[in-house]
């Protein structure tokens, strides 16, 4: 069932957004070689416990941390360790939320460590713009096969892969609610877009190919052509006026 929110649970809805997207400030800070990512966990967690909210990620499903990192091939839902280090050239997914008030947060942000390869430039640069196509598409009248279409008709225009085995979804009370948000798609089809509706949009875009694997963790993710991958998301909410993005500081 999608529930529509009313302005006043906007407005709850968008503290919860706003930490969620000072989290991912505070990870910028540690995109340096050496950082180890459950350094960068450590203190995202700090952070949203600092104002009072929940890191919603901690014990989901069983997630052992606040925030997912995933470097280079791995695509989301990478586990922070305190073996892991980051190095110079490497992408970094870093995917945040908190939970306050009621309400969720939920983003996800793809950093450079120190200079990396054009093709990772390139590849950051196509993955954040198609996030940015598909909340374009986030209106009233339209559908939720737009906001797909308009991510992978970007995404493919570059050769480069669109993960279909994972896609974004509604937030709100619940971290994750329907309905579900895929970053491909037929203009026109799918569940009809109404105002009051938030939802979470995270195009992942894979350099080679679409196919990707869970490890034996049972979490993380990886391109199975072993090429890097990007993942940005904002939580939005659809308005009258169009899409507001309430993930941003
Ligand atoms: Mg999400």
């Amino acid at each position: 069932m999608i529930s529509l929110k009313t302005s006043k649970e906007i407005s709850k809805m968008s503290d919860a957004c706003k930490i969620s997207a000072n989290a991912l400030k505070v990870a910028q800070e540690y995109m340096k070689p050496g950082v180890s990512t459950k350094e960068i966990d450590d203190a995202i967690r700090k952070y949203i416990l600092s104002t009072g909210a929940k890191p919603n990620f901690l014990g989901y499903g069983g997630f052992p941390a606040s925030a997912c990192i995933s470097i280079n091939n791995q695509v989301i839902h990478g586990i922070p360790s305190s073996k892991v280090l980051l190095k110079e050239g490497d992408i970094v997914s870093v995917d945040v939320g908190a939970a306050y008030g009621g309400f969720n947060g939920d983003n996800a942000y793809t950093f450079a460590v120190g200079e990396i390869s054009d093709e990772a430039k390139n590849l950051l640069r196509v993955t954040e713009e198609c996030l940015y196509k598909a909340i374009e598409q986030a209106k009233v009248g339209n559908r939720i096969g737009d906001i797909g279409y308009a991510c992978q008709q970007y995404a493919e225009s570059f050769g480069y892969g669109v993960v279909k085995k994972f896609v974004g979804h509604g937030v709100g009370r619940n971290l994750h609610e329907d309905p579900e948000v895929p970053n491909f798609g037929k203009p026109g089809r799918g569940v009809r877009l109404a105002a009051g509706m938030t939802l979470a949009i995270e195009p992942m875009i894979n350099l080679v190919g679409e196919d990707v694997k869970v490890l034996s963790d049972g979490w993380t993710v990886e391109t199975v052509s072993g090429s890097i991958s990007a993942h940005f998301e904002h939580t939005i909410v659809i308005t009258d006026n169009g899409p507001k993005i309430l993930t941003k500081v």
